[in-house]
């Protein structure tokens, strides 16, 4: 493969909003190879996968030419990881794709989708954005006097993708992925309706991955879901207990391994994975997070009527920055590191497929150990003072105190939080 080839621009098109124009979710939203950089993404969906955007960027990628949006992959390369570049190959090098410049494919339109219809949410996660969900909105909106700092501006930019589900679903019959996210897409209109019409039209082989924050598993959704043949579960999960609760307001810890089995069982073939996003929150809670995936594993096994087993793929958050584990002392973020790095746990993970399968799949599979490494060898430092001050904008609204959920973080945060940032209502 060239090394600045990707499939994603020739296959693949990333839904979220008219101004989230990016060539997959980890790419660079801005289109610094091409000339209409701050146009809005076109109302009709075949003028933008026909566009001077994705153009230049086949062009260059068939060229071997360096792509500016693509770092994300250039530095897990790098650093010598298995990158998404590396996923894109694996899945499509052995599906005579015909690339070109003007349609990216034989079949003229994407032939893979991430669809995020809207911003419909019932959680209010700190380090999400209003953009992102509708009560996150909400609270912004009713308190932008404390958590105005915290946000360019609140609202979801206009939706694309209601008025194109007909260009979406145009070439189903060629259709090898579909990846339907929010918000919330267990509870979105538009997710009911594409699954809706696809069950309609008897595509129920396609991979259909849905990535959830396993809260809600509603009655619709659950009949439609276990319709189709390969469902993947991506079960949006960053901590256990209490870390969790603080991240992801207002939910319960207690139901999410519950809600996980209900969605697992009665699906002909399903397959799932945790998508777990390290933070400067999480980092303490790391160990008992990796404990309690690996029960689970054990539980679902266990059932014939679930999944073979779970699957962790592990990223770091890179934004918003303040939440990231840089933000964290370097010193104190090693020490946890470290702590995870030695423990047994990390036993039970493998990113060696073939040894996972000699495994009978008892190890799970997982990049976990590459990326701690990759962490822990990473000298980025930021200020922690817009860690501190966003925790306390929140814990204000939300009538919540870090030490009373993270007491490990508030040790860090020591004076800080009651000395600085005088945030009253
Ligand atoms: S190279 Fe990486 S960032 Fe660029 S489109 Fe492919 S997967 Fe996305």
């Amino acid at each position: 493969m060239k090394r600045n080839f990707c499939y994603a621009p020739f296959v693949h098109m990333y839904l979220h909003d008219e101004y989230d124009k990016k060539l997959c979710c980890l790419s660079d939203d801005y289109a610094i190879d091409s000339p209409d950089t701050e146009k809005p993404i076109p109302a009709n969906l075949h003028d933008h996968w026909t566009s001077d955007f994705y153009k230049n960027v086949r062009r260059k990628m068939l060229n071997d030419e360096y792509v500016e949006n693509c770092k994300h992959c250039y530095n897990q390369e790098a650093a010598g990881e298995f990158s998404e570049r590396d996923r894109w190959a694996k899945a499509w090098e052995d599906n005579d794709i015909e690339v070109n410049i003007e349609h990216g494919n034989q079949y003229k339109t994407p032939i893979d989708f991430e669809l995020r219809p809207g911003n419909l949410c019932n959680l209010q996660c700190r380090m999400c954005a209003p953009h992102s969900s509708s009560q996150l909105d909400k609270e912004y909106k009713n308190n932008k006097e404390i958590l105005g700092p915290i946000y360019d501006a609140g609202g979801m930019a206009n939706d694309i993708i209601s008025g194109n589900i007909e260009y979406v679903l145009s070439n189903a019959g060629h259709i090898q992925q579909i990846k339907l996210l929010g918000g919330e897409p267990t509870i979105m209109p538009e997710t009911i309706e594409i699954l809706r019409i696809l069950v309609e039209r008897n595509i129920l082989d396609i991979n259909l991955h849905i990535t959830t924050n396993c809260t809600n598993a509603n009655a619709t959704f659950l009949e439609l879901i276990r319709k189709f043949k390969n469902p993947v579960y991506n079960f949006s999960i960053d901590g256990i207990g209490k870390t969790l609760e603080y991240i992801r307001y207002p939910l319960s810890f207690d139901k999410i391994s519950a809600n996980i089995q209900e969605m697992c069982t009665g699906i002909e073939n399903p397959q799932a994975e945790f998508l777990y996003t390290l933070q400067a929150y999480s980092l303490p809670n790391l160990v008992d997070f990796l404990k309690w995936v690996a029960k689970l594993h054990i539980t679902i096994q266990n059932n014939t009527d679930m999944v073979s087993g779970v699957g962790l793929i592990t990223s770091d958050l890179k934004g918003p920055e303040w939440a990231s584990i840089q933000s964290l002392p370097i010193d104190k973020r090693n020490e946890w590191l470290d702590n995870a790095l030695n423990d047994n746990i990390l036993n039970c993970f493998s990113s060696n497929h073939d040894e996972v399968c000699d495994s009978n799949f008892e190890l799970i599979s997982s990049n976990i150990k590459e990326v701690l490494v990759r962490l822990r060898n990473d000298p980025t430092l930021y200020n922690m003072e817009p860690l501190i001050e966003t925790t306390k904008r929140f814990d204000v609204v939300r009538n919540q105190h870090i030490k009373d959920f993270i007491p490990e973080i508030w040790d860090v945060f020591d004076q800080v939080y009651y000395n600085n940032f005088k945030v009253y209502r």
